[in-house]
């Protein structure tokens, strides 16, 4: 099952780059539409050559440039509105415990969580849009989903760690986060027949995961992809890693 029409946010670079250079090898594919902050430095990005890659710029903290791209977005799939909405923009701020600092807290959960709602919410008739053209109730990404790039490090049942060498405290909780939204998106969204689910790409070689990352993107995306495509209603609301084993929330 193929998505007709796809969104990937931040996908200059790292997983989002990955998840699109994963996307164009599928041709049942219109329109792949990917995001980057600055269009004119998303050199990589750029290099994709496909008539079906659209490169819009996307600052998902910021209202007005949401509202600009969704309308772009509009014009692309126009009356089929839009299948897959995935949501992969993402920030790791070092967050000690110990040093309370509202700037940084808030910083971390405007990126990774609030604007992963706003983002999500705005799209939501174009989804509509998409899902309204399939009868019945199978739910699929061929149909309309939300995907979010979430985290290990937002379950809750498997935090032994606290809060890690790692990003830390904030992070962990951004994640957890959002977690809660796709599993309350996919109960509020049932009779749209939007699917929502959350996925943990694994420890991946990026600017966030380090060189030291068990995974190359690479590896992480083409299962991300693979598992994507997989997707149907008894995914619905889950959290789960790249290869689509449950994870625990
Ligand atoms: P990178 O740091 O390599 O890339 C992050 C991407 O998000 C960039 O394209 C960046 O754009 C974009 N971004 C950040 N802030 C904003 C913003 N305000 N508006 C729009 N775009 C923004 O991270 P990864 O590729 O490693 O991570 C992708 C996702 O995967 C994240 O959600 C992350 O939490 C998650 N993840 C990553 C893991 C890993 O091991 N790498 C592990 C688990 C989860 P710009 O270039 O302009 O900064």
């Amino acid at each position: 099952m193929s998505p007709g029409s796809v969104v990937v946010t931040g996908a200059n670079r790292g997983i989002g780059l990955g998840l699109v250079q994963q996307l164009v090898k599928d041709k049942n594919i219109r329109h792949i539409i990917a995001t980057a902050r600055d269009v004119e430095k998303a050199t990589d990005l750029k290099a994709i050559q496909d008539p079906r890659l659209h490169i819009l710029p996307l600052t998902v903290t910021c209202d007005k440039s949401i509202d600009t791209f969704v309308s772009k977005v509009t014009d692309i799939v126009g009356s089929d509105g839009l299948n897959l909405l995935v949501n992969n923009a993402g920030i790791a701020v070092k967050y000690p415990t110990a040093e309370p600092n509202r700037a940084k807290l808030t910083e971390q959960l405007d990126v990774n969580t609030v604007s992963v709602v706003i983002v999500t919410q705005k799209f939501l008739p174009l989804l509509q849009k998409a899902a309204s053209k399939v009868s019945g109730d199978n739910l699929s990404v061929s149909r309309a989903a939300v995907v979010t790039i979430s985290s290990g490090l937002g379950s809750i049942t498997e935090n032994t760690t606290g809060s890690g060498p790692w990003a830390g405290l904030a992070y962990r909780m951004s994640k957890s986060a959002v977690n809660q939204f796709a599993k309350t998106l996919s109960i509020d969204l049932k009779d749209d027949h939007i699917l929502a689910v959350n996925f943990c790409p694994g420890w991946v070689q990026t600017d966030m995961g380090g060189p030291q990352a068990a995974l190359t993107v690479d590896q992480s995306t083409t299962e991300l992809v693979s598992s994507f495509n997989k997707l149907d209603n008894s995914h619905n609301g889950g959290y789960f890693q790249r290869n689509l084993t449950p994870f625990q929330f």
